[in-house]
C-alpha cells in the first residue's frame, strides 16, 4: 500500500529534505583529489547528528543482510551504489557517487549525487550530466494521475538514447516514516503501466546509469554493487513530494529553493 502523507507529515518531509540537502551540498564542496570517503562520511554523520537527526543507513540490514556500517554510501567509478567509505584518497579524474539519508522527527530524506574529482574526462562529464537529466525527466512525471511506469519509461528512453545501460537491479522507492516504502520505482518500464500517482505520495527517484552493460555484481562485503564489466557508473537521487500542482523537490537547500524562486520570478517578469 502506498502511504499518502498528511499536511503535517509533509512539513516533516520538507524539514528532513532540507537537512539532508545541506549535508549533500557540504560533501559536494569537500570532494577534491586527496580527500578520503571516510572523511566525507565523518562530516556527514557529524552534521546529521548535530541537527538532531539519525543517520538512516547506519545499521540498516534488510532481509538478514549484514548491517550497513556508514552514514553515507560512497561509490567510486565502477561502483554503482552501496559502496563502503575507505581511507583511500580520491584521485584526480575519479567520479564519486555519494548517497545519504537521515531521519528527523520520524521521517526520512534520501538524496544522492555523483561528483567529479578534480578534472574528469568528457566521457564521465557526459555520464553525470545525462544521469541528472534522467532524474529531472523522471521527476517531471511525478504528478497526480500519471503512473509509476511513466517515470521509468522516460528515464530509460533518455539513458538509452545516449547509449547508456540503465540499471535494473536497484530502483527508486516510496519514502516516509521508512526509507523504503511502496511502491518500487524502476528506472525502466512502459508508460501508462503500474500504480497511479496521487497527491500526498513521497517518492525517492534515483536513476543509475552505466557507460557499458546494465548488469551488476555485488562485492564480497555483501553491499558494494559494481558494474559487471568494470566500466563507470553514475547515480543521482532526490526525494520529492507529489502535490496537486505536480512535483515538489524536497531535497533542496534553503539557498537552492531561493535561487529557484528568483529564477521563476525573473521568467515571470520578462
Ligand atoms: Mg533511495
Amino acid at each position: 500500500m502506498i502511504i499518502a502523507k498528511s499536511q503535517k507529515d509533509m512539513e516533516k518531509m520538507r524539514a528532513v529534505g532540507e537537512l539532508i540537502a545541506e549535508v549533500r551540498e557540504t560533501l559536494r564542496e569537500m570532494v577534491a583529489p586527496g580527500i578520503s570517503t571516510l572523511e566525507l562520511n565523518v562530516e556527514a554523520e557529524k552534521m546529521m547528528r548535530a541537527a538532531g537527526s539519525i543517520p538512516t543507513f547506519i545499521g540498516y540490514a534488510p532481509h538478514g543482510m549484514v548491517a550497513f556500517p556508514y552514514a553515507i554510501c560512497a561509490s567510486a567509478n565502477e561502483q554503482i551504489v552501496h559502496g563502503f567509505s575507505t581511507e583511500t584518497p580520491l584521485m584526480d579524474g575519479d567520479i564519486i557517487s555519494l548517497d545519504m539519508a537521515c531521519t528527523l522527527d520520524g521521517f526520512v530524506g534520501d538524496t544522492a549525487i555523483t561528483v567529479p574529482v578534480g578534472s574528469v574526462s568528457d566521457e564521465l562529464k557526459d555520464l553525470i550530466r545525462v544521469t541528472e537529466e534522467c532524474l529531472q525527466l523522471g521527476i517531471a512525471q511525478c504528478r497526480p494521475n500519471k503512473r509509476v511506469g511513466d517515470i521509468g519509461a522516460v528515464i530509460q528512453e533518455h539513458a538509452e538514447k545516449h547509449g547508456y545501460g540503465i540499471v535494473r537491479d536497484y530502483t527508486g522507492h516510496g519514502i516516509g516514516r521508512k526509507m523504503h516504502e511502496a511502491p518500487q520505482i524502476p528506472n525502466y518500464g512502459r508508460a501508462g503501466t503500474r500504480e497511479k500517482i496521487r497527491a500526498g505520495y513521497c517518492f525517492a527517484i534515483e536513476p543509475m546509469l552505466n557507460i557499458g552493460t546494465p548488469e551488476t555484481k555485488v562485492l564480497g562485503d555483501g553491499w558494494t554493487v559494481i558494474t559487471a564489466d568494470g566500466k563507470p557508473s553514475a547515480h543521482a537521487e532526490h526525494t520529492i513530494a507529489i502535490t496537486p500542482e505536480g512535483p515538489e523537490i524536497l531535497t533542496l537547500t534553503k539557498g537552492q529553493k531561493q535561487a529557484l524562486m528568483a529564477e521563476i520570478a525573473e521568467i515571470a517578469s520578462a
